[in-house]
């Protein structure tokens, strides 16, 4: 089977009917896995046996005619910060290397119950710090619209792999943009829930307060289903939210957006974003103006600290987060060490890599006595401003449009040189995650050279399904989402 184009609720609907066995649509996956990765790298671990006794079990339930999900069946890549049982979880990194876990996450197992196939793991930024995929101890992933080019990151495995059709869909994890940055570069969507509706009990974490889980897709109706799936309070996760009350995710998209105020920051058009990605952004407002919606502009004045703000609280919570992985209690050992100080630093020293170094220093820096109340201390002020200001902006508006990035993929190599250009590029999407808010990017156009733009749509805590139906509507009048990959200079 040709899977490139097929969507997931397009597949589960053709398993369902039993128009096609899951056999056959795990032997499509494989067979593009085996087509495009050597090149794209996308995956840091498939295992085919694994996954046709998974489809075996799928299809048994599909027999049964009780299939538990519009999805069963349908094969899932997961992020390689995911636990799944028994199956390498190493974060890209030579410190998990050997790690097997001896559970699942609560989103694999939920996967698992709605009979989905885990489709191997997708390789990621090292321990998910970064936005370009190129620290992975697997080596760079690939972007699929033009392979000298990253496909974002931290989840850019799964998004080059849904966007190749490598996969169907995804799981991701977003801490200050890793589901929708590499959402928007690959041309793919992606959905960073709101902070606690999806459950974190076996990711691991980076920065606890920003982690989320979510979908990297081929559209809107997709990360939905998907969110269906993987969403709920979990008891293993006392931040998790019971937030899923009423309508399904899939079933709220009615694609109706008449009345619908839309508020377009100023701050997001400015001189430091793309011409191209200005022009497109606008344009897809101008869409959403003609479904029905009314564009206001608004002010988010404080987006500026937006990105030091991230830095320092992430870094802060990366460092404690970390520690755990001394050598002894967890992670990789450095060989014949004369001391227990020396086993602890060589193993650190030799596990992480340099970004991971970088930021766990930073981290303990600014959490260190001298200097925790003007770093850490004073960010987590400018965080509350922040969550206010978004409060304020949210009294105007139903929901925000502006740039998921203000640029397209990057030449590789580019962003590794220069960190501060990495990290101010997380301008857009860092905000949300310190407010804790649900933000979707969708394909809404493409530069110059043929790679995509995505446009970022973001609600207030607890309005992802408006959010999922404001991106529904543009999909539903417009088809950047089905464009695939091929013919980038
Ligand atoms: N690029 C951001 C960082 O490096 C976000 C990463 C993420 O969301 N995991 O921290």
């Amino acid at each position: 089977m040709n899977i490139e184009n097929v969507t997931a609720v397009a597949l589960g609907e053709k398993l369902r009917s039993r128009k096609m066995s899951v056999r056959e649509a795990v032997e499509g996956v494989y067979k593009s896995y085996m087509e495009l990765d050597r090149e794209l790298n996308a995956y840091s671990y498939f295992n085919i046996e694994e996954m046709r006794a998974d489809a075996d079990r799928a299809q048994k339930m599909i027999d049964s005619g009780e299939a538990p999900s519009i999805l069963t069946g349908v094969p899932i890549g997961v992020k390689d910060n995911i636990c799944t049982k028994g199956a390498p979880t190493t974060c890209a990194s030579k410190m998990l290397r050997d790690f097997r876990p001896p559970f699942d996450a609560t989103v694999v197992k939920q996967l698992k119950h709605a009979g989905m196939v885990a489709a191997g793991k997708t390789n990621m930024d090292e321990f998910a710090m970064g936005s370009t995929s190129e620290t992975s101890c697997y080596g760079m992933v690939r972007n699929p619209w033009g392979t000298e080019h990253v496909p974002g990151g931290s989840s850019g495995g799964s998004a080059a792999a849904v966007s190749a059709g490598e996969a169907i869909c995804a799981l991701g994890s977003d801490t200050g943009g890793s589901i929708r940055q590499p959402a928007s570069f690959c041309g793919v969507t992606g959905f960073k829930p709101t902070y606690g509706a999806v459950s974190r009990y076996g990711l691991i974490a980076y920065a606890s307060s920003f982690d989320q889980i979510g979908p990297i897709a081929r559209d809107v109706r997709d990360c939905a289903a998907i969110m269906d799936v993987i969403s709920g309070q979990d008891g293993m996760d006392s931040t998790s939210l019971f937030c899923t009350q009423g309508e399904s995710f899939y079933d709220s998209l009615t694609g109706d957006i008449k009345g619908t105020v839309i508020g377009l920051p100023e701050e997001c058009f400015d001189d430091g974003v793309d011409k191209a990605v200005k022009e497109n952004v606008e344009k897809m407002v101008k869409t959403l103006e003609g479904m029905g919606a009314r564009i206001d502009p608004i002010r988010l004045p404080f987006i500026r600290y937006a990105v030091p703000t991230y830095y320092i609280i992430a870094t802060a919570e990366a460092s404690s987060n970390l520690s755990r992985f001394d050598g002894i209690k967890y992670g990789y050992r450095a060989g014949a060490c004369a001391t227990v100080d020396e086993l602890m630093i060589r193993s650190r020293s030799e596990g992480f890599g340099s970004e991971v170094r970088k930021r766990i220093l930073l981290g303990t820096f600014v959490l260190s006595s001298g200097y925790y109340d003007a770093y850490y201390n004073k960010a987590l002020k400018m965080r509350r401003l922040i969550v206010e200001g978004f409060e304020r902006a949210f009294s105007e508006c139903d929901a925000i449009v502006c740039p998921t990035a203000p640029m397209t993929a990057p030449k590789a190599g580019s962003f590794l040189t220069d960190s501060m250009k990495m990290y101010l590029s997380d301008i857009f999407t860092v905000s949300v995650n310190l407010a804790g808010l649900p933000g979707l990017s969708v394909p809404c156009g493409f530069d110059e050279a043929g790679l995509p733009i995505g446009a970022q749509i973001i609600g207030a805590a607890g309005a992802d399904k408006a959010v999922l139906n404001i991106g529904h509507a543009f999909q539903m009048a417009t088809d950047y989402h089905e464009q695939r990959p091929g013919g980038v200079q």
